[in-house]
């Protein structure tokens, strides 16, 4: 098992021509991942996960700050001994190669290519289909999921130390995926590996991680369980990127003390932020209450959306020309047109500066 270290990690791209402006993908990023963690990068398209994951592997050279295996700089670690195991978003598999020339390319060099079933049938476990009958093909007649459980086959068939996943699901089908996750979380405990996993599916970090990172820009937002973050988010960033369905947020202004949001049935709370600064209030639309006409705050409901699966449905209202939402049973039978009255649960709610987004305690 091995700990990771990022220290003060900065990494510009340049175009060749030098005539784009440079992109700034990681900035001053420091983050350590204890040996035997699960940590997921989670942030949105562009934000830099993609080079962290190349960063930590040696694919790319930071131009400031380091890389350590346990307390070793990475430059220092021979690559044959580096024990990484990658799948990437698109991984290229070698066209001319059939699948078991791939999976077992580390294990052929040392002389260990017995040792190559029993890897092949731990990844027929994570993506639950039976792998070895793409063993003999050629990545020209394999599906993209299948050429993707090729890659993590490939993973898998070495001395493992490292595990460093690209949105290795992103190509398997619906009814794999949640099955995948959780073999996978079982294969890595099992295993005693450290497993970095880079995904934009929130469900998919969830079940995957000890711990998630939440990226923006090429910097760390927040990390946390995500219990921690979908509960105390630091930012208005977080609040909206974690959590279905997404926070709601009403605008307002402190005054004599409280926030007051005008259009929020005159609502008052206490907020200590200074005098007549904008604070945004976020709630999630599960702590909206439908209450009786006459006691709360009257909207118009525009649609009725029920999530079956999730068992909820989400009534999509109008409130003084903004759009929110409310988390109600299945059953409920509100209708577009209808009016309903609704309370929010103040204890619930959140205050965000509305300028810099930063949560305001
Ligand atoms: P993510 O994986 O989170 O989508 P990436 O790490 O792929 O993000 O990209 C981070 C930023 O760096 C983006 O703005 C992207 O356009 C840019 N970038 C990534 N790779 C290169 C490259 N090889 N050359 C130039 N810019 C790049
Ligand atoms: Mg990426």
């Amino acid at each position: 098992m091995r700990a990771i270290t990022l220290e003060n990690i900065s990494k510009t791209y340049y175009d060749k021509s030098r005539q784009l402006t440079p992109v700034l993908a990681i900035n001053n990023f420091d983050l350590h991942i204890a040996a035997g963690e699960a940590v997921v990068l989670l942030g949105p398209s562009g934000c830099g996960k993609t080079t962290l994951l190349r960063l930590i592997a040696g694919l790319e050279q930071p131009d400031s700050g380091r890389v350590l295996y346990n307390q070793t700089p990475l430059d220092a670690i021979p690559v044959g001994e580096r024990g990484i195991g990658m799948v990437f978003q698109n991984y290229v598999l070698i066209p001319h190669w059939e699948s078991r020339r791939t999976v077992g390319f580390f294990l052929r060099l040392r002389d260990r290519e017995d040792e190559v079933p029993a890897h092949v049938e731990t990844v027929a476990k994570i993506t639950g289909v039976d792998i070895e009958k793409l063993m003999g093909r050629l990545p020209r007649h394999l599906s993209g999921g299948e050429k993707q459980r090729v890659s993590i086959a490939r993973a898998f068939a070495r001395d493992l130390e490292l595990l460093l996943f690209d949105e290795p699901f992103a190509n398997l089908d619906a009814k794999f995926r949640a099955q995948a996750r959780v073999e996978l979380k079982r294969l890595i405990q099992a295993f005693n590996v450290t497993l970095v996993y880079v995904t934009h599916d929130q469900v998919e970090a969830m079940s995957v991680a000890d711990r998630i990172v939440i990226m923006k820009a090429g910097q760390i937002v927040q990390s946390g369980t995500y219990q921690a973050l979908h509960d105390e988010p630091n930012s208005l960033f977080v609040a909206e990127f974690l959590g279905r369905p997404t926070i709601n947020r009403f605008w307002g202004r402190v005054s004599q003390g409280c926030w007051d949001g005008s259009y929020m049935g005159r609502a008052r709370l206490p907020c200590s932020h200074p005098e007549g600064s904008e604070v945004i209030l976020g709630i999630r639309p599960m702590f909206v209450r439908l209450v009786a006409a006459g006691e709360g705050t009257p909207a118009t409901v525009e649609r009725s959306i029920p999530f079956y699966a999730e068992k909820y449905r989400l009534l999509e209202v109008w409130l003084r020309k903004r759009r929110w939402q409310i988390q109600v049973e299945l059953a409920d039978q509100h209708a577009p047109g209808d009016t309903i009255h609704c309370q929010l649960d103040w204890d619930k709610a959140q205050f965000f500066d509305a300028k810099t987004g930063a949560r305001i305690a």
